[in-house]
């Protein structure tokens, strides 16, 4: 790795890593990495990746170590969290939520137990692998409660009787009824986001983490967006418009001896359900095609 090579730090192992892969693929990334190599290099862009624990992520960027990396927002707030206590502020700057990796931080109270809510809370003991995004919820919210750190299988902490209730993530919710868990409220909606350091970026390397940071942000677009081609009255185009979720003002073509038919072209920056479509065609569109998009350049 050489120094004006661009870093990103991603996930080695874990429910980020396939994702994060993927991504700077789209990206255009070619890579080569040897079987349990820690580094994948590019070889088409002066990009190379580390593969890394995800708590080790932001400490990588935050040091520099790294220009850019992808982890979970509960572990980049854990962390922020941690550094204002040693008075850093802005370790690293958050660029851009993706499309993965979502879930939630939430309280989870034993079936059957009198807690119930948050307000149930003082004097308790709450197990977590984030303690200092629950610590800053209980001080935000004037709660007395105490806080045991758990590095993993957070779940078990109550039947163990180290803690009462416990704050942990989640996504479906399967494993806390797995555990005889009733989840509660939420602290933290997180996702993956892309990081970079707070360190400027020297002029030698701008160019391609710009690069790389706006195709990153293209590929989300994308994959959020479709392309909606269709034949309409003209005078159901205002209609039409409404219904489209996201939509950007519509290309109208005339129609060769189709009177007062046109044909509509327009990107919809979300996903088209068929209960639009439906909609569309009740408002008088016919031949209605969603085409997924490829690749898109504001
Ligand atoms: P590592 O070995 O890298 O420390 P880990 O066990 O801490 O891995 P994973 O379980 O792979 O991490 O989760 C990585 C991230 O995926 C989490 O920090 C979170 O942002 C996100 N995530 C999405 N859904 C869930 C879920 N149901 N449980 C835990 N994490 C989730
Ligand atoms: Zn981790």
């Amino acid at each position: 790795m050489t120094q004006d090579r661009i870093k990103i730090a991603v996930q080695k192992s874990g429910r980020l890593t396939e994702h994060c892969l993927e991504l700077l693929q789209q990206c255009g990334l070619k890579y080569s990495r040897g079987r349990d190599q820690l580094i994948g290099y590019g070889e088409n862009m002066p990009v190379d990746f580390l593969l890394v624990r995800d708590d080790d992520i932001p400490g990588l960027v935050r040091d520099d170590v790294c220009d850019l990396g992808i982890c979970g927002l509960n572990v980049l707030e854990e962390k922020r969290l941690a550094y204002a206590r040693k008075g850093v502020e802005e370790p690293f700057k958050v660029l851009q939520k993706l499309d993965y990796g979502h879930c939630r931080l939430a309280f989870a109270y034993p079936e059957g137990s009198d807690l119930k809510s948050v307000s149930d809370l003082n004097g308790q003991t709450i197990a977590t692998s984030y303690p200092r995004i629950v610590e800053d919820y209980l001080q935000k919210n004037n709660l007395n409660a105490s806080v045991v750190e758990f590095s993993g299988a957070v779940e078990i902490a109550p039947s163990l009787g180290r803690a009462e209730l416990i704050c942990d993530l989640v996504s479906t919710g399967a494993t806390l009824t797995a555990n005889r868990l009733v989840e509660g409220e939420t602290i933290l909606e997180s996702v993956a986001c892309l990081v970079q350091t707070p360190v400027d970026i020297p002029e030698e390397k701008t160019e391609w983490v710009n690069r790389l940071v706006e195709r990153i942000k293209g590929v989300q677009e994308v994959r959020g967006s479709k392309y909606i081609m269709m034949h309409a009255p003209r005078s159901a185009l205002t209609e039409i418009t409404d219904l489209l979720p996201g939509a950007e003002s519509p290309t109208v073509l005339p129609l060769e001896e189709a009177d007062g038919k046109v044909a509509v072209h327009v990107v919809c920056r979300e996903n088209v359900f068929w209960s639009t479509l439906e909609d569309l065609k009740k408002a008088g569109a016919s031949s209605i095609l969603v085409l997924p998009i490829e690749k898109m350049l504001a």
